[in-house]
């Protein structure tokens, strides 16, 4: 029998706990993160020369984010660690890799400047989630940031977006990005918030199954509100404006519409889980109306229908950072139960119950924050959707009526939305509810856009060098030999 060789992409909390669960188990796992260090979105460390206390950087959630970043370090002697490194492929299937092998990966060191090859039996893809972005009139101009773009550059960096920002979207990250802000000296001009007071209230008895996490919540407006920053809720969106950059943004809220002066918005709709890597898996994915995203489909252990590829954490559907831990270590039983480690099955149960927990309080966190995809079908046809190809709401109508592109793929193939240098991460999600609704469809019956490798660029000239470490990659057709005049069929 071929020894197991267990493959962890990602180093945030699903992976750590992942991969501590696997050594517990008696293997040594591989561990890729594209990050300089562990720690994930919510724990991302800042480069050495930003150091700040963990209470500075982390708030109340310090603790969990030093116990997390002690226990990866201590994991260290029992694992293969690559920081830096980007997975940009991942390849299933029999006869693809080597004897035994249920697949590879490609990867890209970013500090070698070279790529590689990583085999696998098993595979955890632990890759987390990046915001949910909706277009809004203006949000191409210079100084709109996601919330999650605007709180990288605070933590990451220590730096602010604006003096005078606002905060457009909605979800608690909204509020907490905010409080950040407000704390670490912007003014603050609004948080305004598409979803109303009404639809929070009623949503908010469903958080009693983590009450310590509605409180804090509920904290962050109180504090907001301490330092006098109006917060409006059930606003609708209408553009933002500015010449050479935001200086404005403007609302609809109550029959009426606000300007709010600003030289920032940070912009954010909730979270969409990062699923490029099980979809070049093979992994099939499920339409969730609750997060209007589409999702791999897994079960609680985190396996998915391929065999020897799992799903952990917020790549596999949002539930949060605690979940995230207990996500990651209940992949990591699967796979030990699966490749023949030792694992705990009351250890199991226990994870699985607390999961349940989570998943009942984001059951009530999606309803009292939905993501307003009803807004895209009252934009202007200039709106940009896809802004790296830049194509607008007019140009998805006119390529939909002429060409009679019928689901998601077929509107990003005859339109461009989804090809240009993030990939769809970011207007994937929207193409495809545009497309459900320029054909009066359930967004569910459109299908998604397919991942296509590199799922992330990667420098051209480094595809020639090899990565320390790895299994050679150049004896690979990594791409597709060029098809000369003449030769295509
Ligand atoms: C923008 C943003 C801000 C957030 N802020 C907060 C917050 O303030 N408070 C809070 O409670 N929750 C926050 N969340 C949610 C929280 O970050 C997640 O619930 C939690 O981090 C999920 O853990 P995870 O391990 O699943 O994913 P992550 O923590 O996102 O970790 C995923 C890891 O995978 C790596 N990775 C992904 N793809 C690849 C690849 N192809 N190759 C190599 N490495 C890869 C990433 O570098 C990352 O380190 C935020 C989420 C986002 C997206």
């Amino acid at each position: 029998m071929t020894a197991p060789r267990v493959l962890i992409v990602g180093a945030g909390p699903a992976g750590v706990r992942a991969a501590e669960a696997v050594v517990r188990g008696g293997l040594r796992p591989v561990v890729v993160d594209e990050g300089d260090a562990c720690g994930g979105q919510i724990y991302r460390q800042p480069p050495a020369a930003k150091a700040r206390p963990a209470e500075t950087l982390y708030g109340a959630d310090a603790a969990a984010a030093r116990a997390l970043h002690a226990d990866f370090a201590a994991l260290l002697p029992a694992i293969d660690y690559y920081p830096r490194t980007l997975v940009w492929n991942l390849v299933t299937g029999a006869g693809q890799s080597g004897p035994g092998q249920t697949g590879f990966v490609h990867v890209h060191d970013r500090a070698a400047g070279a790529v590689g090859r990583l085999d696998f039996t098993h595979v955890v893809l632990a890759t987390g989630a990046t915001d949910r972005v909706l277009p809004v009139p203006g949000w191409t101009l210079p100084g709109v940031f996601t919330l999650g773009g605007a709180q990288v550059a605070l933590k990451g960096q220590g730096c602010l977006i604006g003096r005078r920002v606002a905060f457009l979207g909605t979800g608690p990250l909204l509020y907490l990005v905010a409080l950040q802000y407000a704390k670490a000296g912007a003014d603050v001009v609004v948080v305004a918030d598409t979803s109303g007071t009404w639809r929070q209230a009623r949503a908010f008895p469903g958080l009693r199954a983590a009450p310590g996490y509605a409180l804090r919540g509920m904290s962050f407006v109180a504090q907001l509100m301490l330092k006098g920053v109006p917060i409006l809720r059930g606003v609708v969106p209408a553009r933002i404006e500015g010449t050479d950059g935001v200086e404005r943004v403007t609302l609809r809220h109550r029959g009426g519409e606000k300007s709010f002066a600003c030289d920032a918005v940070g912009l954010g709709f909730g979270l969409r889980s990062e699923t490029q890597l099980a979809d070049l898996a093979g992994v099939p994915r499920r339409y969730d109306a609750a997060q209007a995203n589409w999702v791999p489909r897994a079960g609680c252990d985190g396996r998915t229908p391929r065999s020897g590829v799992y799903v952990a954490g917020d790549g596999a559907g949002i539930l949060g950072a605690q979940a995230a831990e207990l996500r990651g270590a209940r992949a990591g039983l699967a796979v030990l139960a699966d490749a023949g480690g030792r694992a705990d099955p009351a250890e199991a149960g226990r994870l699985e119950a607390e999961i349940g927990r989570w998943v009942r309080f984001r059951r009530a966190i999606d309803a009292m924050y939905p993501v307003p995809v009803q807004m895209l079908r009252g934009l202007a046809a200039e709106t940009v959707v896809c802004r790296c190809e830049h194509i607008t709401l007019g140009d998805l109508r006119r390529v939909a009526a002429n060409t009679g592109a019928e689901d998601a793929n077929r509107l990003k193939s005859f339109s461009r939305a989804g090809m240009g240098r993030c990939q769809g991460r970011f207007c994937a999600d929207n193409v495809q509810e545009l497309a459900a609704f320029l054909h009066g469809a359930a967004p569910a019956a459109m299908g998604t856009q397919r991942a296509q490798m590199p799922i992330k660029p990667i420098p051209i000239g480094d595809l020639l060098r090899q990565a320390p470490r790895t299994e050679p990659v150049l004896d690979e057709p990594v791409l597709d030999e060029p098809v000369l005049a003449g030769e295509a069929e």
